[in-house]
C-alpha cells in the first residue's frame, strides 16, 4: 500500500480521496478550509496541517484544486508542496489547469521530483463510484508508477508525454462547453417557435448533443441547479481553452462564443451553481 498525500477536498477531490483510502491506502489529506477535511478523517486519514506537510514523505502527492492560481498557491506559496518534495516522489495534479500551468510548475519543483497531469472527466457521481475518465500526460515509466493509483478512480489513458493530459482535458472540455451552450440555444429557438419544451428536449435526446440532455434534462426541467460542476469551474476552463488557443495563434470563433454566454451566466450571480444553468441564462430566464 503506498503513502498519498491529497489536497484539493472540494466536490471532486472528497469522493476521490475516499476512494483511496477505502482501497487501504495510507492517507493525509489537506485543504484550504480545515473543515472539509472531517468526512476523511471519519474514514481514517491523517489531516496535514499545512499543505508541505501533506506531502512529506508521501509516495505520491496528489492534488485536485479549483484553477491554476489555486495550484500556484498549494505549489509555491509559503509551506507549500514543493518545500515539502524530496527526489524521488510524484505529484500527480488531478485539476484542470492546463498543459502551460502544468509545464511551467513541473520546471520549478525540486530536482529530481516529477509532476505528472492526469485531469479527469466525469463529474461528482463517476467520482465516487470510481469511473472517471483519467487522462495521464507522462513519461512510459512515470505512467507505470501512477496507473495502479489512478486505476483506482476509473479509466486511465494514457495521452503521451508530460503535459497531454492537461492538453486532452481542454480539448474534452471545449466540447462540453459547446454542447452545454447548444442545448442553451436550441431551448431557445424551441421557445420562440412555440415548441413544446418536453418535445424539444425529446428531439435533442436523440441529437448529437444527446448525453449532455440526458445528463442536465433534470436540472433544466426542475429549475435546480445544485453544483455537481460548478459554473465557475466551466468558465474557467473555456477561458484556458480559448487563451491556450490564442497564445498559439489558433482561431476558436465558436469556443469563444461558448465562453461569453459562461461568463454572462457567471456574471449573473450563478457562479457557484452548476455549470448547466447557463442554459436558463440563454433562455432569458432568471437563475
Ligand atoms: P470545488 O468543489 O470548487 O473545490 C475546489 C478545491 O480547490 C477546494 O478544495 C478549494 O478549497 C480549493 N481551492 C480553491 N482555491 C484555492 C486556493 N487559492 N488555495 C488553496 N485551495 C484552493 O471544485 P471541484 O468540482 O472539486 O473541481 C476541482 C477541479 O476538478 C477543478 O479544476 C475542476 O475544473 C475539475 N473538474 C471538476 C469536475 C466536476 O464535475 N466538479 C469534473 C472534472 C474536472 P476550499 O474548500 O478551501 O474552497
Amino acid at each position: 500500500m503506498a503513502k498519498i498525500g491529497f489536497l484539493g477536498l472540494g466536490e471532486m477531490g472528497t469522493p476521490m480521496a475516499t476512494r483511496l483510502r477505502r482501497a487501504g491506502h495510507e492517507l493525509t489529506v489537506w485543504n484550504r478550509s480545515a473543515e472539509r477535511t472531517v468526512p476523511l478523517a471519519n474514514e481514517g486519514a491523517a489531516v496535514a496541517s499545512s499543505p508541505a506537510k501533506a506531502a512529506d514523505g508521501a509516495d505520491f502527492v496528489i492534488t485536485m484544486l479549483a484553477t491554476p492560481e489555486a495550484l500556484e498557491q498549494v505549489l509555491f506559496g509559503s509551506d507549500g508542496v514543493a518545500t515539502g518534495l524530496s527526489p524521488g516522489q510524484i505529484l500527480i495534479d488531478m485539476s484542470t489547469v492546463g498543459p502551460d500551468e502544468v509545464r511551467s510548475a513541473a520546471g520549478r519543483l525540486p530536482e529530481g521530483t516529477t509532476l505528472v497531469d492526469a485531469p479527469v472527466r466525469g463529474s461528482v457521481p463517476q467520482a465516487t463510484s470510481g469511473s472517471l475518465e483519467v487522462f495521464v500526460g507522462a513519461t512510459d515509466a512515470n505512467y507505470d508508477r501512477v496507473r495502479p493509483i489512478l486505476e483506482l478512480l476509473g479509466t486511465v489513458r494514457h495521452t503521451g508525454g508530460p503535459g497531454s493530459g492537461a492538453a486532452m482535458k481542454l480539448v474534452a472540455n471545449l466540447v462540453l462547453g459547446a454542447a452545454v451552450v447548444t442545448l442553451g440555444e436550441a431551448l431557445a429557438l424551441g421557445d420562440s417557435l412555440d415548441l413544446e419544451r418536453d418535445l424539444v428536449l425529446d428531439a435533442l435526446a436523440d441529437s448529437p448533443i444527446g448525453p449532455i440532455v440526458k445528463a442536465k434534462r433534470a436540472n433544466v426541467e426542475s429549475g435546480d441547479f445544485t453544483p455537481s460542476f460548478k459554473l465557475r469551474h466551466a468558465a474557467k476552463d473555456l477561458r484556458l481553452v480559448t487563451e491556450a488557443a490564442a497564445a498559439r495563434r489558433r482561431e476558436l470563433k465558436q469556443a469563444n462564443a461558448n465562453r461569453a454566454w459562461l461568463d454572462d451566466a457567471a456574471s449573473r450571480g450563478a457562479a457557484d451553481l452548476d455549470f448547466s444553468v447557463v442554459v436558463s441564462t440563454i433562455r432569458g430566464e432568471k437563475s
